[in-house]
């Protein structure tokens, strides 16, 4: 009963149990690679061997900056695995964000894909700390390099055993290091231990979160330098299911196509952004989604229009999902409950649109400004607030200086939110995101989403403008699907009975595209400065 829950006992469990199961992946250097579990756990150990010779210990970072494939797969055991701190890192940052992250986290070795490299060249005289790069490759493909120390992964693993004894240590031990993407102020980062990664692999595996089994094949396209891939290696170990890496073709609608549907892919896990670029392929292709049973959105709220094309294009049932960086990342799943099946097309989409209901583990509430609680009545919305095994109860190095916890021990999401009856949760804004007209608040949530359910419009952003009169209203911006021609005022007329005249945006500007954050999801922060001389018609 004693038993610490360590990571290493996933790579334990899997390659006993599932060594033949196949992890199939897209790299720069393979356009298919495929192997086993066994392989995979066996390449672990010997990494973890390399990693001691290297001299780290106990609790050193080791950073990598690599695409969704089987070697990052592999650090992400072989560094945890041995006890040392697998700090992922998202290659879309800002450089002055990587030196500041870098530098932080102390990272004493970066694991890297061969792309990444000119960027880490870019910084190498501002990380001075950094010992040495793994470059993620073969001999045969590694580049020319000005990197001081730069090693090729298959080299530096070719001549270690893969006996390696995984350590047995304490279950609270730090396992993994994620940064916020810090769109205010700098970046803060999140440490995972043992215990918490285990716990939260466990939850993501039941019925009612992913339903992972050994009969699924997943596809995460959510990155694994992301939140770890919302814990996604873990828990599919666990089940044994199959797993099929894009590499660097994450956003693209055809490739990932063609990869889901050649593969047999069950479930598939990301953000919403990511599904708009796979749809529309399918829209134009005239293809459809045969063998994908299921997909796992979250991230950034999920279109209604977006679970209904799923639905009724190609039987494919969206799971939204609702968590952040802080919690490990899941702390909500859409799942219906049992007799719900009754409901009918459109009762089950206004269900499907909520974030989801609280897994066990993450307990959650909602409180107005003087932290009362509030109702579970779907109406009244306030500031959410979660706790539980997987939250963190503070950032990595900055000792509670970050307030983000409640004096009983909450941790405030900075997600505005109403909970149902049932215990649907539904986000209505991020707190610096919610509108403020004549001081009631309107969701820029709900108005994008019903913008987004017209055929014309491709995405669409809701923000909140100074307003004379009013302190701000909503102004609707629009990326056109292509071919297709809509006028500002069809769409404001779109609004009417779908939400309270009120609500109804006070204009419309047509854009080419939207600016996004690093995980793809619409950056608010950015719109608003864009817009910042904008003017509402009189
Ligand atoms: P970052 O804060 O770096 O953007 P996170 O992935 O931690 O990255 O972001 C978490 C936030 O994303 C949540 O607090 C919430 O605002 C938003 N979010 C996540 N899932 C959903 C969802 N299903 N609906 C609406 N917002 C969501």
């Amino acid at each position: 009963m004693d038993t610490p829950l360590l990571i290493s006992s996933i790579a334990t469990h899997a390659e006993k149990f599932h060594g033949g199961q196949e992890i199939v992946s897209v790299t720069a250097d393979n356009p298919l690679h495929r192997y086993t579990y066994k392989k995979s756990f066996g390449r672990a150990r010997q990494l973890a061997n390399a990693l001691e010779r290297l001299g780290l210990g106990r609790g050193d970072r080791v950073a990598t900056l690599c695409w969704n494939d089987y070697r990052h797969f592999e650090a992400y055991y072989g560094i945890s695995g041995a006890g040392f701190v697998c700090h992922t890192i998202n290659p879309r940052l800002f450089p002055e964000q990587l030196v500041f992250i870098i530098n932080h986290a102390e990272d004493r070795w970066i694991m890297t894909d061969v792309m990444f490299m000119p960027l880490l060249e870019a910084l190498a005289d501002k990380i001075p700390g950094v010992e040495g790069i793994i470059v993620m490759t073969d001999e045969a493909h590694m580049p020319e390099t000005t990197l001081q120390n730069a090693v090729c992964y298959e080299t530096l693993i070719a001549g270690e055993s893969r006996d390696y004894a995984w350590p047995q240590f304490d279950e609270r031990t730090a396992a993994a290091l994620c940064y916020t993407s810090g769109t205010t102020g700098d970046p803060k980062g999140v440490l995972y231990d043992h215990r918490s990664t285990l716990l939260h692999a466990y939850a993501a595996v039941a019925p009612d979160v992913m339903s992972l089994s050994s009969r699924d094949c997943v596809l995460p396209v959510v990155p694994l330098f992301h939140v770890s891939s919302w814990g996604s290696p873990y828990s599919m170990a666990i089940a044994g299911s199959k797993i099929v890496y894009p590499g660097p073709k994450m956003a693209d609608g055809e490739a990932l196509y063609n990869l889901l549907d050649s593969e047999g892919a069950t479930a598939t896990l990301g953000v919403p952004t990511i599904w708009m670029a796979l749809l529309q392929y399918c829209r134009q292709s005239g293809k459809r989604l045969d063998k994908l049973q299921r997909t796992i959105i979250g991230g950034a709220a999920v279109p209604r229009s977006m679970i209904q094309e799923f639905r009724d294009v190609h039987d494919v049932e969206v799971r939204q999902g609702w968590g952040m960086t802080e919690m490990s990342p899941l702390g909500a799943v859409n799942t219906r409950k049992g007799g719900m099946a009754r409901l009918s097309g459109e009762e089950q989409l206004d269900l499907a649109v909520k974030a989801g209901r609280g897994i066990f583990g993450c307990e959650m509430r909602i409180v107005d400004e003087a932290g009362n609680e509030l109702p579970w009545d779907g109406i009244a919305y306030g500031a959410l607030q979660v706790r539980g095994p997987w939250v963190c109860s503070d950032y990595f190095k900055l000792d509670g200086s970050a307030n983000a916890h409640t004096g009983d021990g909450w941790f405030d999401t900075g997600d505005v939110a109403t909970i149902d009856p049932e215990g649907y949760m539904a986000i209505t804004d991020r707190t610096k995101d919610v509108i403020k007209s004549g001081g009631e608040w309107i969701s820029s949530i709900e108005l994008e989403n019903t913008a987004m359910g017209h055929p014309a419009v491709a995405e669409a952003a809701v923000v909140g403008l100074a307003h004379p009169k009013w302190t701000e209203r909503p102004l609707l911006v629009v990326v056109k699907e292509a071919g297709q021609e809509v006028t500002a005022q069809e769409l404001l007329s779109f609004y009417a009975g779908k939400v309270a005249d009120w609500w109804v945006p006070d204009d419309v500007v047509f854009v080419d595209e939207l600016p996004h954050t690093a995980t793809g999801k619409l950056k608010k922060t950015e719109l608003r400065k864009q817009f910042a001389d904008y003017q509402f018609p009189a």
